[in-house]
């Protein structure tokens, strides 16, 4: 009987946008994690001292802070780079129109007079 074993499930909701189209997305994380907080009285006088190692959790007043825990465990759940679909197709280069909106989207417009020396560079290697 050294502490509390907290076993946590939380489902926290998302908002954010596509990396790619900036398209907004609302997802919803389920996280679960488990951590043992000691009893102050016993541990914080054995060896360690809480303040030097994020890895150890202790009761205050017995009570569980989970904050911090909640807050690292969804950090950890987010994706490094949301998209709306796995997909994700992007913007146009050109007009920055959302290409899942509108998947044939070309542009039969002339090119830019300053770029047009450019293109004829690429036909003659074709
Ligand atoms: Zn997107
Ligand atoms: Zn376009």
């Amino acid at each position: 009987m050294e502490g509390v074993l907290v076993t946590c499930e939380a489902q926290a909701s998302l908002e954010g946008e596509c990396v790619r189209c900036l398209e907004p997305i609302d997802d919803d994380v389920d996280v679960r994690f488990q951590e043992l907080f000691l009893y102050d009285d016993q541990g914080a006088t054995e060896g360690y001292d809480p303040e030097d190692d994020d890895g150890v959790s202790m009761l205050e007043d017995d009570l569980l802070d989970l904050e911090p825990l909640l807050r690292d465990a969804v950090v950890l759940a987010l994706p490094f780079q949301p998209l709306c679909e796995e997909d994700c197709p992007g913007l146009c280069v050109e007009c920055g129109a959302r290409l899942a909106d509108d998947p044939d989207h070309t542009h039969e417009a002339p090119i830019d007079p300053r770029w047009a020396g450019l293109t004829e560079l690429q036909h003659d290697e074709d």
